[in-house]
């Protein structure tokens, strides 16, 4: 599977190849971030819109030099941030006055200690639910568009684009219209109407393909070789390594919000995976930075049955992802051909985690599940995370009695096709004899 990805993206790592030099001297302003590292091969080039390898075609990620750190002066200067992403610009790809620009500043979501769903699934060491739907947009994409828009700006584009899966497509229309950007976002035909209506609103240019996710990332990546597609910036293809980074910020608010401690477990999504990798960078940084305990961490990864790609290949013990055509209410995880998969089973692997799997039917009870034991209203992906943490633990994979977190990546309003029969428990007239007969007194 790696070997595919990365034919795939020979040519736009050729179209940029004039853009790398061996300097490590970055170009633009981007804070901390000094260059970009090759994840496969350790090959470094400076900051640009490129996010493959010349040399391996690997993925680019953002090398940073945090060596100038005190860990008590970062974590008070932390601490003192606005209550947004920004707190942590210091470990960001992002100017140091960030926090001035028009930007949707996402982030600092509430991190629920779910007592209730702890006692419904046995949990004793404390159970967290980090609910992102509390962003701008209501979903966690609101973070790595943030990160995506400031190199957007960096390097002079004016257009904002991406492939989604629909919460994206929310996301990049809301931070360009802040920002100023024009917006063309391209999704597949026919997703949730929540998503459509939600990404529509803010004015820019939406448009729907006729094909699935993985059909509307193939023409983008034509659209980004193509003179039509000069001076976009597309947030998850050629501003990908800065992009990828806002997902860092979940790991940071999660362990800050804990007290400055690791959670013993973690059960994330995985749609491209690359939330779960970037997770997990997040974690290592704070352990290398002194900001907590270095101690083990296991990262557990959440799909849905009917796109599995992960999980099928991480049950057969495969080390490659094999592709699926998915079928699944879960859409905003329906990503058949995820980019990350290896990784992710690299990491579930080597903290300990694993990757696991629940049925469409058991997305829609994790998210009434949800619902009446903390009040919090998920999106089928946060149905996909509590069911599959509720299966981990029946099947004695996940510990109860360690610290857990489960990641609630969006708002159920934006997917309510999924709970459609959930409505009224009776219709009365407006007179106490009828309240009576329905039985509800
Ligand atoms: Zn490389």
């Amino acid at each position: 599977m790696r070997k595919m990805r990365r034919k795939g993206l020979a040519s736009m790592a050729v179209q940029t190849a004039e853009s790398t030099t061996n300097s490590t001297k970055p170009a633009v302003d981007l804070g901390p971030a000094a260059a970009l590292s090759c994840r496969e091969c350790g090959h470094r080039v400076p900051l640009g819109p490129v996010f493959a390898c010349e040399e391996c075609f690997g993925p680019l990620e953002i090398a940073y030099d945090f060596s100038a750190h005190d860990t008590e002066e970062l974590r008070k200067r932390i601490e003192a941030g606005p209550a947004n992403i920004w707190r942590y610009a210091p470990l960001l790809p992002v100017p140091a006055d960030v926090a001035t620009k028009p930007n949707i500043n996402p982030g600092w979501t509430k991190l629920v200690k779910a007592d209730n769903l702890a006692r419904e699934l046995g949990v004793t060491g404390g159970l967290y639910v980090k609910d992102d739907s509390g962003n701008p947009t209501h979903s966690f994409k609101d973070r790595v568009v943030a990160q995506a828009i400031e190199a957007a700006r960096a390097f002079g584009f004016t257009t904002l684009s991406c492939s989604s899966t629909g919460n994206l497509a929310g996301a990049v229309g809301a931070a360009a219209a802040r920002a100023g950007f024009r917006s063309c976002v391209f999704i597949p035909h026919d997703l949730e109407q929540g998503k459509v209506v939600m990404a529509a609103v803010y004015g820019g240019e939406l448009v729907g393909i006729e094909g699935n996710y993985d059909d509307v990332n193939r023409f983008c990546s034509e659209l980004i070789g193509d003179p039509a597609g000069e001076g976009w910036g597309f947030v998850n293809v050629n501003l990908r390594p800065y992009y990828a980074e806002g997902s860092k910020t979940l790991a940071y608010e999660i362990c800050e919000q804990l007290g400055w401690k690791l959670p013993d477990q973690i059960v994330v999504p995985i749609a491209s995976g690359s939330q779960l990798t970037k997770i997990d960078k997040g974690l290592k940084e704070l352990i290398e930075l002194g900001l907590v305990e270095d101690r083990p961490y296991k990262i557990f990864g959440a799909q849905a049955e009917g796109c599995s790609p992960v999980s099928t290949a991480y049950k057969a013990g495969h080390d490659v992802v094999r592709p699926q055509k998915p079928n699944t209410i879960a859409k905003s995880l329906a990503i058949g051909n995820p980019a990350d998969g290896p990784y992710v089973l690299d990491i579930a692997r080597r903290t300990g985690g694993a990757v696991e799997d629940v049925t469409d039917e058991q997305v829609v009870d994790a998210i009434k599940l949800l619902a009446r034991t903390e009040g919090i209203f998920a999106e089928t992906a946060g149905g996909v995370t509590v069911g599959v943490t509720r299966k981990l633990i029946e099947n004695g994979v996940l510990d109860p009695s360690l610290t857990t977190v489960v990641l609630n990546t969006g708002d159920g309003l934006k997917t309510l096709d999924a709970v459609a029969g959930t409505g009224l428990t009776a219709t009365i007239r407006p007179n106490l004899d009828s309240f009576r007969e329905a039985g509800l007194a």
